[in-house]
């Protein structure tokens, strides 16, 4: 006999490093957030080593009905080709919607050509659209600043909502589009920085997490992507700061931190 688990809405992080030098050394993981959303389970971003964090904790590529790639840098996209093939079994039994802007399936796809047959089809995310995978809806409210096509999610469950705010320079854009119970920032710098050229950096530092946070007023936040100075700066004992700052819950995600939505009630 099989018992029904309860449903949960559940997210949990294959990995929490972002930006170059922390994901090349693997100081932290970077295989993207799995969400099981009332049995629907859905994989977003899985950068390099998303088969390993993913099976090593026993999810199954088999049981996900949908990939979302935020855009196509190698942090965010590395592993999606062996995770749709896992998700079909190895194209016996095609399985599984992708979702990705355009430029990454265009000139140079990040997905190759032969997988594509293994999926049930592939949906090109656009600013302002909205989407639904099983029971889940998600929106793609608006185009990040970043040097590649970029979308972050803002998705509705039957009980709860949240957002994903993936790479991208700050814009009150981002305010404008994410409002939600919890909200999932990509934090890549401590302090906010130029380039060489001058240009600001297309990432968030903290203090526009801080804003964002402060504007939203989520009942939860919770930072990741750490980039190498804010894993010196220790990212627990910065978000331990910004709630004190903030007054509202700020977690730092930990390599295969598990969040259940049921905290936010
Ligand atoms: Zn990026």
């Amino acid at each position: 006999m099989k018992d029904e688990k309860p449903s949960t809405d559940t997210i949990i992080f294959l990995g929490t490093g972002g930006a170059r030098v922390v994901v090349a050394n693997q100081i932290l993981a970077s295989g993207g957030l799995w969400l099981n959303l009332s049995g629907t389970e859905i994989l977003i971003d899985p950068g390099p080593g998303c088969i390993v964090q993913s099976t090593k904790r026993k999810l199954r590529a088999d049981k996900l009905s949908a990939i979302i790639l935020s855009h196509r840098h190698l942090d965010h996209s590395g592993d999606v080709n062996i995770m749709v093939e896992a998700m079909a079994q190895s194209g016996f039994k095609p399985n599984g919607w992708l979702f990705a802007p355009a430029d990454a399936l265009e000139t140079e796809p990040v997905i190759f050509s032969y997988l594509r047959s293994y999926l049930n089809g592939i949906e090109v995310l656009q600013e302002g659209k909205t989407y639904s995978v099983g029971n889940v809806s998600f929106s793609t409210p608006v185009r990040h600043i970043h040097r590649v096509e970029t979308y972050g999610m803002l998705f509705k469950t039957a009980g709860h909502t949240f957002s994903y705010i993936a790479d991208g320079g700050y814009f009150d854009g981002l305010c404008r589009s994410y409002g939600a119970e919890l909200l999932i920032i990509n934090v890549v710098f401590l302090e906010p920085g130029r380039l060489e050229s001058g240009r600001p950096i297309d990432h968030l530092s903290l203090p526009d997490a801080k804003h964002i946070i402060t504007e939203l007023k989520p009942k939860v936040a919770i930072l990741t992507h750490f980039g190498t100075s804010m894993w010196r700066a220790k990212p627990w004992e910065v978000a331990q700061g910004l709630s004190q700052e903030t007054g509202v819950r700020v977690l730092a995600a930990r390599d295969g931190m598990r969040f259940d939505l049921s905290q936010l009630e």
